[in-house]
């Protein structure tokens, strides 16, 4: 076992090595409690929309069996709770793909200014159902950095999905591009919604954390948004970066290495 391992090393070869070997057992047992605890919330997100399916069927077998405008109502809502265990389901593969890949340098020129353009295009439908102005800025030319293009879609895609769904009573989203002038390439997001208390900023990219978890279910998030940005963001070696005021808005941003660090 690890302990009899922790023994050993203090017998055979002193103190410097049992301090190593030490953390090494306390890191991997805060690994293994942080892996259990994602399976037992993953369990518990998948079971309550299948409880809710389950509950529904019975239903619909017994007291409703011949109510056709119940019926016709519950299917409404099983095939919603069905979508969100699709969406689970998809959210939970992503980041198991991230991880196994975790270690890899990703390959690629990606030109920021093209593929906004097209997240931005693709949301807006969906945005100005409720409301929501997108505006996208930059300059004329391409802002190229290097990674993979669908991982850094899928970033752009979450935080301008997440500034529309919350940040729906402010009425616009702003998009921004800033090539690399000396810091880094920039690329932000602003909402002018309600923003986020201080205390949960710094929990927000952790699994299934949410700040106001109804909101989060009637706007249809699975609570791994923006974990599953975070690990793209650490494969680019980029970083997230949230400013918010409550009752102001968020400005979510990622900050993109100097190229030349990227490549050294
Ligand atoms: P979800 O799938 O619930 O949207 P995310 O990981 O994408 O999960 O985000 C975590 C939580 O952070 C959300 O549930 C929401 O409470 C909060 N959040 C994210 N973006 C914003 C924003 N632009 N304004 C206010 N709250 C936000």
């Amino acid at each position: 076992s690890g302990d009899a391992a922790e023994g050993d090393a203090t017998g055979r070869t002193g103190a410097s090595l049992f301090v190593l070997s030490f953390r090494d057992l306390t890191e991997a047992r805060r690994l293994d409690r942080m892996r259990s605890d994602f399976v037992a919330n993953a369990s518990h997100e998948l079971r309550t929309p299948l409880a809710s399916l389950m509950g529904f069927v019975e239903t619909m077998q017994g007291p409703a069996r011949d109510d056709a405008k119940a019926r016709e109502r519950f299917l409404g809502i099983m095939l919603d709770q069905a979508s969100r265990m699709s969406r689970l389901i998809d959210d939970l593969l992503s980041l198991s793909r991230l991880e196994l890949r975790s270690h890899v340098a990703p390959q690629g020129r990606v030109d920021l200014v093209e593929i906004a353009g097209h997240v931005c295009d693709a949301l807006r439908p969906m945005a100005a159902e409720i409301g929501v102005e997108i505006n996208l800025s930059h300059g004329d030319r391409p802002v190229i950095v290097s990674g993979d293009r669908d991982e850094l879609i899928q970033v752009l895609e979450n935080l301008i999905e997440n500034a529309c769904k919350y940040g729906q009573s402010g009425g616009r989203v702003d998009v921004g591009i800033e090539p690399d002038t000396g810091m880094g390439t920039l690329v932000s997001v602003r909402d002018y919604g309600p923003g986020i208390a201080r205390q949960h900023v710094p929990r927000l990219t952790e699994r299934f954390y949410r700040v106001d978890v109804e909101s989060s279910r009637t706007k249809k998030g699975t609570g791994l948004g923006l974990a599953i940005v975070k690990h793209i963001l650490t494969r680019h070696r980029a970083r997230l970066l949230v400013r918010s005021e409550p009752g102001e808005g968020s400005t979510f941003s990622v900050r993109f290495n100097r190229e030349s660090d990227a490549r050294g």
